[in-house]
């Protein structure tokens, strides 16, 4: 019987996607990749929900909402080692900027008041997950075992922690790999 090849599972919360792109720029190297693992939930293959234990996951954004608080803390409960990927992951990134001034100033201004709205109204559908008073860092909501800063990492420094981890290495932070444009 084969052995079984280790699963990572990635999710995006409050971020541009940026990381996700990132992780795609390892090129060629995305086939090496589904050769050593497999896939669990993740916007790459487009699987929603978590299916059982996963080796390795990899959060990108912040927590700006209730259901980025739930996909966060069924991560840590699912995945043996939890990785945060880029500053709106570390940090709470450009989203948290939001932090600044108090939650009903932010949609009013977005929703109310700002210079292009017409008839605004402040979004309800009880559809919508509710906003947080703040975006948190990940960290600050559950246990993160790997923090990769860069907005975003690149792929090559992606790349080298995913093949750390996976071999059963601590990932290295190299300087040169590090980026924030
Ligand atoms: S860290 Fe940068 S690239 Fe990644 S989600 Fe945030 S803004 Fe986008």
């Amino acid at each position: 019987m084969a052995a079984r090849k280790p699963r990572i599972a990635t999710c995006h919360m409050a971020g541009c996607f940026g990381c996700h792109m990132s992780l795609l720029d390892i090129d060629e190297r995305i086939l090496k990749l589904i050769e050593l693992v497999d896939f669990d939930k993740s916007p790459i293959d487009d699987i929603k929900e978590l299916s059982g234990p996963v080796d390795v996951g990899i959060i990108e954004g912040g927590v700006a909402n209730e259901e980025n608080v739930e996909v966060l803390r069924s991560f840590r409960e699912h995945c043996t080692t939890l990785v945060a990927i880029g500053e709106c992951a570390l940090t709470g990134g450009v989203p948290s900027m939001r932090n600044l001034v108090p939650l009903s100033e932010c949609l009013e201004e977005a929703y109310l008041h700002g210079p292009t709205v017409v008839d605004g109204v402040i979004p309800n559908d009880p559809e919508l997950p509710l906003l947080l008073d703040r975006v948190y860092p990940c960290h600050e909501v559950v246990k993160i075992d790997w923090m990769l800063p860069g907005c975003p990492p690149s792929a090559d420094e992606l790349w080298a922690a995913l093949t750390a981890l996976l071999s059963g290495k601590p990932p290295e932070l190299t300087p040169g790999l590090i980026r924030y444009d």
